[in-house]
């Protein structure tokens, strides 16, 4: 099944073995441990001589059906799931990373990775870089032989900061460092990472792709694009191990490590949310847009910004990268904080709460939350203000939303 779409994709991809009572439905096997028939067959399996299951923090049927799923519908190398999107970011990081090698990214991160790279592997002796990746000479004059990663989020949020994929790919090719994204805020269906040079993709699937906000997940998409004989630290495995010494690495010590495998309820309510991830994401997509649009006709709003409405510096780069609606999240500025905290406090339909892509529109203030324990100083150079609200659009109409949103404003 090649030349099918997503959608259909997606629904068709079988189990590895066919189920005992053809269960349509992928079974959840809630199961730590599995039983061998043999010692010789134990050994085989435990030294990796086949390929069955031992242990649910390593493998698990279900998890791997989920896995499966998403390699076959974006036609990835190794796909690795975990048990969120966080878990997926500090795994696939320290694959490369090692104690003098330092890490090029922005200050226009995910909070938590912006702790995770700075503080967690500031401590073990990872250098952080922090860059204008939107300038590629600013880039290029920071890399070195001690780079281990190019990092960053093709959209930023909250900021909504679009770089150029292809000018950091070369780049990164040129200096031998894989190009490694955080695609959470637009999912796979629309965006091709491998298309714009991005060697490894790390996708927070709480967000869109549990289905309405069901569990957290993350997964680590490996397109095998990268030659990991220019990294330090794997280039030793790619005698036996080729294109794969990342996932090698990643499956066989890292994960196993760390102990952050996604749990079998997940993977299948995860696989649900997959299934339905194309006509939800169309429809909170378009609704996305047509409220950054008329939101901009509201006198209370001082600036709204969706890299999908035409007036946006990045909407150029961002059409040719995601197309006309780049993710269902969306930012616009209130004249001040108490301004913000009066608007939120009036909301009736839109909910108040953290998480993007809920089935449910959520508001939140990100300067006095996720970056409310920030100094004003770290706030500023994030670039996160006061006065904006973010807003993650759901599946209720355009009509009731702007409604909620015109009736706070009042
Ligand atoms: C939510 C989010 C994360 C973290 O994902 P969790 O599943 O909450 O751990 C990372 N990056 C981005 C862009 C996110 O939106």
């Amino acid at each position: 099944m090649k030349d099918i779409s997503f959608e259909s994709q997606v629904l068709h991809t079988l189990f590895e073995k066919e189920d005992a009572y053809h269960s349509l439905a992928m079974p959840v096997y809630n199961t730590a441990a599995y039983e061998f028939d043999s010692a010789e067959a134990m050994e085989a399996a435990f030294c990796g001589q086949t390929a069955e299951h031992a242990y649910s923090r390593i493998t698990n049927p279900t998890v791997e059906y989920f896995e499966k799923r998403v390699r076959v519908v974006t036609g990835a190398l190794s796909v690795t799931a975990l048990n969120s999107g966080m878990a997926a970011i500090s795994n696939a990081l320290i694959v490369v990373a090692y104690q003098g090698a330092n890490i090029i990214t922005s200050t226009h991160l995910f909070g938590n990775t912006y702790s995770f790279i700075k503080n967690t592997l500031g401590a073990f002796g990872v250098e952080v870089r922090f860059c204008d990746l939107t300038n590629p000479e600013d880039v290029r004059t920071k890399v070195d032989k001690n780079t281990c990663a190019i990092f960053l989020e093709v959209i930023t949020n909250p900021q909504l900061e679009v770089a150029d994929l292809k000018k950091l790919s070369d780049i990164g090719k040129e200096n031998g460092i894989p190009l490694i994204a955080d695609t959470t805020v637009v999912p796979f269906n629309i965006f091709k990472a491998k298309d714009f040079g991005i060697d490894i993709e790390i996708v927070s699937s709480t967000k869109y792709i549990s289905g309405g906000a069901t569990s957290l997940g993350g997964l680590i998409l490996d397109y095998g694009t990268f030659d990991w004989g220019q990294s330090p630290k794997l280039k030793d495995m790619v005698a036996q191990f080729g294109k794969s010494a990342f996932t090698t690495k990643l499956r066989k010590e890292i994960h196993r490590n760390l102990g952050a495998y996604m749990i079998p309820q997940v993977a299948y309510m995860q696989t649900l949310g997959l299934e339905t991830l194309e006509v939800r994401y169309e429809r909170q997509a378009a609704t996305c847009l047509k409220l950054a649009q008329k939101l901009q006709s509201l006198k209370e709003i001082e600036a709204v910004n969706y890299t999908g409405l035409e007036d946006n510096p990045y909407y150029e780069l961002s059409k040719a990268q995601f197309g006309p609606y780049p993710g269902a999240m969306f930012t616009f500025d209130l004249a001040s904080k108490n301004d913000c905290f009066r608007f939120m406090n009036k909301l009736g339909l839109i909910r108040r709460a953290t998480n993007l892509f809920d089935n449910k529109t959520l508001a939140i203030h990100p300067a006095s939350t996720i970056y409310g324990t920030f100094t004003e100083e770290q706030r500023q150079s994030m670039d996160v203000s006061p006065k904006t609200i973010r807003l993650s659009v759901g599946l209720e109409s355009a009509e009731d939303l702007f409604d909620d949103i015109r009736q706070a404003l009042d």
